[in-house]
C-alpha cells in the first residue's frame, strides 16, 4: 500500500465538493450505521480476542457510543452545518454577517487501543460528518480490531474518501510525513508530543486526546455507598486501562476506614473474575508486568493477586500510600487503586494544582462549598460531583484535556467544530456609505470615527 497515493487521491476527491453535500455525508453516516450492526458480532470476537472484554462491556461502552454519534449527526447535521448568522457592528451597516462551518479537508485519526473502536470510529464519524475525508490509524497494540475495523470500512467505503491504515510505529511515522489539514490523536501525552511536533511541520492543527493521572476526592459529607459503587465500576470498567478512570482516591482521613470498607464490599460484590462477562484482562505482557511492579505488599489493602498466563490482575485497593509512592509517579492505566488521606480539603485541592493537569478530577460530597472551591480552585479536563466517567457520555458537554492531557475537545457540536474552520464573511451593501474612511484624511472626518468607534 502507498500512502501517498491514498493521500493525494483523497484531496483530489476532497476538493471535488461531494464531501461537503449534506445528503452525501449523511448517506455514508447511514451506511457505516448498518455496517456496524452487520458487523456486531465480528466487532464483539475481535475485542475479545485482543483482550477478553465481554459483550455487555463491548456494547455499553463501545458500539451504543458509535450507534449514539451517528445518530447525534443525523439528527443534527442540518442545523450544525448551517451558516450561523450572527450581528453586524455600526461601522458594517448597512451588511450581514455570517459564520460558515467549513470542512478543514483530509483528516488523519489517530486511535488508542484501550476503547478500540469508540476511540477511533468516533473522530472518524465526526470527520465525515463535518465533511472532511478520513484516513484512520487505529491502534495496533489491539491488533484484532484493528483488522475488524479495516476489514468492514476499506471493503465498503473507496480509499479517496475514508481509508484505515493498518501497522505500527513505522507507519505512523511514515503518514505523519504527509501533509494533512486536520490530526486528530488518542494516546499518551509522550506520543502526543511526538504527533504535535509532526503536525508543526505543515502547521496541521491537532486535537490532542492524552492522560494524566485522574483523582477522585471523597470528603466526610460523602454519601460513602454512592461514592464506593460508583468509584468501583469506573476504576474497574476495563480492568483500569479507561483514560478517565479515577487513577487514584484522596480521602478525607477521619472517614478513610468506613470509606476503604464500603470499597471493599463493592469489589466483592461485582465479582471481577478472571475472563469473566465483569472483568477485562491486561492487554499485554508488557503492561502487566509494568503493573504488578507497583504492587508493593504491605501496601495492600485488598485484591493483589494476579495470573500471567491470563493476565489477569485482581482489583486491588492499595493503601498508606504517599505521594512518593512508585504508584503515584504515573497514570496507572490499570486496575490499581492507591488511596490517600488528607486533613484539609483545600490544602488537598492545592496538592492536586501541583501537579500535572489532569484528563479528569471527581468529588465525592454534599457540601456546596467544597463543589464551588472544587470546579474553580483547580484545573481538569472535565469531571463530575458525585460519580465518575459519566461526564464523557453527555455530548452536550465538550471531552478533552487541557495542559498535559490534551488539546481541544470533541463530542456532539464540539467535535463537529473540531473537524470545521469556522469561515467569517462580511456582506456589505453597495449603497450607503459615508465617506469618511477614504482620504484625503482631514480632522472633521478623525472626529466622525472618534464619535462612530
Ligand atoms: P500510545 O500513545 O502508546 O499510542 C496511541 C497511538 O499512537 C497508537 O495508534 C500508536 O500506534 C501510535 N503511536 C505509538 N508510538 C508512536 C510514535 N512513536 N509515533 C507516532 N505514533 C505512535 O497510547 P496507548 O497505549 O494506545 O493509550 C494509552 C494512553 O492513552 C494513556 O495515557 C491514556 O490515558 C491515553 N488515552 C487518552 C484518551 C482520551 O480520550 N483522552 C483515551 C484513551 C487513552
Amino acid at each position: 500500500m502507498n500512502f501517498e497515493d491514498i493521500i493525494v487521491a483523497q484531496r483530489t476527491f476532497f476538493n471535488s465538493q461531494k464531501t461537503k453535500n449534506l445528503k452525501f455525508r449523511k448517506r455514508n453516516l447511514e451506511k457505516f450505521r448498518d455496517l456496524i450492526i452487520k458487523y456486531e458480532e465480528l466487532l464483539y470476537e475481535a475485542i475479545y480476542k485482543d483482550f477478553g472484554k465481554s459483550k455487555f462491556d463491548t456494547f455499553t461502552t463501545e458500539i451504543a457510543f458509535i450507534l449514539k454519534d451517528i445518530d447525534f449527526y443525523l439528527k443534527n447535521l442540518n442545523s450544525l452545518a448551517k451558516p450561523k448568522k450572527v450581528k453586524t457592528n455600526l461601522a458594517n451597516q448597512f451588511g450581514s454577517s455570517k459564520i460558515y462551518s467549513e470542512p478543514l479537508g483530509c483528516t488523519l485519526v489517530i486511535g488508542a487501543w484501550n476503547y478500540p473502536y469508540q476511540l477511533s470510529l468516533s473522530p472518524m464519524i465526526t470527520a465525515l460528518a463535518a465533511g472532511n475525508t478520513c484516513v484512520l490509524k487505529p491502534s495496533e497494540v489491539a491488533e484484532n480490531t484493528m483488522k475488524a475495523m479495516a476489514k468492514i470500512i476499506n471493503e465498503n467505503f473507496p480509499e479517496e474518501y475514508l481509508f484505515v491504515a493498518q501497522g505500527g510505529v513505522d507507519e505512523i511515522i511514515e503518514i505523519l510525513k504527509f501533509k494533512f489539514d486536520k490530526i486528530f490523536f488518542t494516546g499518551s501525552t509522550k506520543v502526543g508530543q511526538i504527533v504535535y511536533e509532526a503536525a508543526a511541520k505543515n502547521l496541521t492543527p491537532v486535537t490532542l486526546e492524552l492522560g494524566g493521572k485522574s483523582p477522585a476526592i471523597v470528603t466526610s459529607s460523602a454519601d460513602f455507598e454512592v461514592a464506593a459503587k460508583r468509584i468501583v465500576w469506573g476504576k474497574f470498567l476495563n480492568a483500569g486501562q479507561t483514560c478517565v478512570a479515577p487513577d487514584y482516591i484522596l480521602v478525607d482521613e477521619k472517614v478513610k476506614d468506613s470509606f476503604l470498607d464500603a470499597l471493599k464490599s463493592y469489589i466483592l460484590k461485582f465479582n471481577y473474575a478472571p475472563r469473566s462477562e465483569h472483568y477485562t484482562q491486561i492487554i499485554n505482557q508488557r503492561n502487566f508486568d509494568r503493573l504488578v511492579s507497583l504492587i508493593e505488599q504491605e501496601k495492600i489493602y485488598t485484591g493483589g493477586n494476579y495470573d500471567a498466563e491470563k493476565r489477569y490482575i485482581e482489583p486491588t485497593v492499595l493503601y498508606n500510600i504517599s505521594w512518593e509512592d512508585p504508584v503515584m509517579q504515573e497514570e496507572i492505566f490499570g486496575p490499581l487503586l492507591p488511596v490517600l488521606t488528607f486533613s484539609n480539603f483545600n490544602e488537598a485541592l492545592i496538592r492536586i494544582a501541583e501537579n500535572e493537569k489532569p484528563l479528569a478530577a471527581y468529588l465525592f460530597t454534599k457540601n456546596s462549598e467544597e463543589k464551588e472551591n472544587f470546579c474553580s480552585k483547580i484545573s481538569f479536563g472535565g469531571g463530575c460531583i458525585n460519580d465518575v466517567i459519566m461526564h464523557l457520555s453527555n455530548e452536550n458537554l465538550p471531552f478533552g484535556g487541557v495542559g498535559n492531557s490534551g488539546i481541544g475537545n470533541y463530542h456532539g457540536k464540539f467535535g463537529f467544530d473540531s473537524f470545521s474552520h469556522q469561515k467569517a464573511v462580511l456582506e456589505r451593501a453597495t449603497w450607503g456609505e459615508p465617506d469618511f474612511k477614504y482620504p484625503p484624511y482631514t480632522e472633521k472626518k478623525l472626529n466622525w470615527i472618534k464619535k462612530l468607534l
